[in-house]
């Protein structure tokens, strides 16, 4: 079958192995109601199983083999409602929960970021409070958003209230724009976080700083979310809530690699809003970086 042909699952996995009999499971999650500028995200899971048709199975820069090494494939959707953002919240969590019963590690394509606090309650539920590398143009810690609890950007407000992080194992990594208030990332930090403003990234290598969240995060479990719109728009126009001046697809390259040998027991590619984008490059890029992550998880091994 040539690549363009079948069903476009991520990958062209098979999409019918059980998930008892599975290492990794990736799932989509089409939800979008959370979004507080232009909804989209919704279409993330269809835009990046669409173009991760591309994609070849073997890593030619770290030479690792994910497929050889892990049984992944791919579980497709949640069945979110699309008038109940709280309904929605309930069928992720509930849903994440039986995936994690079965002790897959889950790679989820977003979707908004909303998202995260309902996989963050599963992930803590299975593992206890969680690391966390979050990558993104912004905090996500508002208190409220229109006087709402839960919105794309609340997830990690609520998870830190709910214990659901280990805030000391926390890294903020791309933030960046324009603030409600000249204090916006200072509530992070005030939790323990670290905060890497994109200042901090501009011009280099993030090799150096990723050897620095491996050993600020540890040994203990770690979640990866990374939010398309920490990219800059040149690279990624496909989302809600672009931000000029961000992180290269070089740098987001470097950030997952970077992330190999911690003990990661999920990562969710968020926010790609494909209308935004007709040439499909930030579909092909979230295809590519959750290709990555698939890359840097614990089991997979590196041809020599
Ligand atoms: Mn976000
Ligand atoms: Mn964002």
């Amino acid at each position: 079958m040539p690549r363009f042909g079948g069903i476009a699952t991520f990958m062209r996995l098979p999409g019918v192995t059980p998930v008892a009999e599975l290492d990794v499971a990736v799932v989509g999650v089409p939800f979008d109601i959370g979004t507080s500028n232009r909804p989209g995200a919704r279409f993330g899971p269809r835009g990046i199983r669409s173009e991760s048709v591309l994609l070849r199975p073997y890593n030619m820069a770290t030479r690792a083999a994910p497929f050889d090494s892990l049984r992944i494939d791919d579980t497709g959707d949640v069945a979110t409602n699309p008038y109940s953002l709280h309904d929605s919240v309930t069928r992720i969590e509930d849903h994440f929960r039986a995936l994690l019963d079965h002790g897959v590690i889950t790679v989820t394509l977003g979707g908004d970021h909303t998202i995260a606090l309902p996989i963050l309650r599963a992930m803590a539920a299975k593992h206890g409070p969680v690391g966390l590398i979050h990558v993104d143009a912004h905090t996500d810690i508002n208190d409220s958003m229109f006087g709402e609890a839960l919105a794309h950007g609340t997830p990690f407000r609520r998870a830190t209230e709910e214990g659901l992080l280990d805030p000391r194992r926390v890294v903020q990594i791309g933030v960046r724009g324009t603030g409600y208030e000249a204090d916006d990332f200072d509530w992070s930090r005030s939790q323990g976080f670290r905060v890497v403003q994109v200042e901090e990234c501009w011009h280099r290598s993030l090799g150096p700083l990723m050897d620095e969240v491996r050993s600020q995060l540890g040994a203990g479990p770690v979640y990866l979310s990374f939010d398309i719109d920490g990219i800059d728009p040149a690279f990624a126009p496909g989302t809600g809530t672009p931000e000029v001046g961000g992180l290269t697809s070089i740098q987001a390259l470097e950030i997952i690699r970077g992330a190999r040998g911690l003990d990661l027991v999920g990562a969710d590619l968020v926010e790609v809003a494909p209308v935004y984008d007709q040439t499909g490059s930030t579909s092909l890029l979230g295809a590519n970086l959750v290709y990555e992550m698939l890359c840097v998880l614990p089991g997979v091994q590196y041809r020599s």
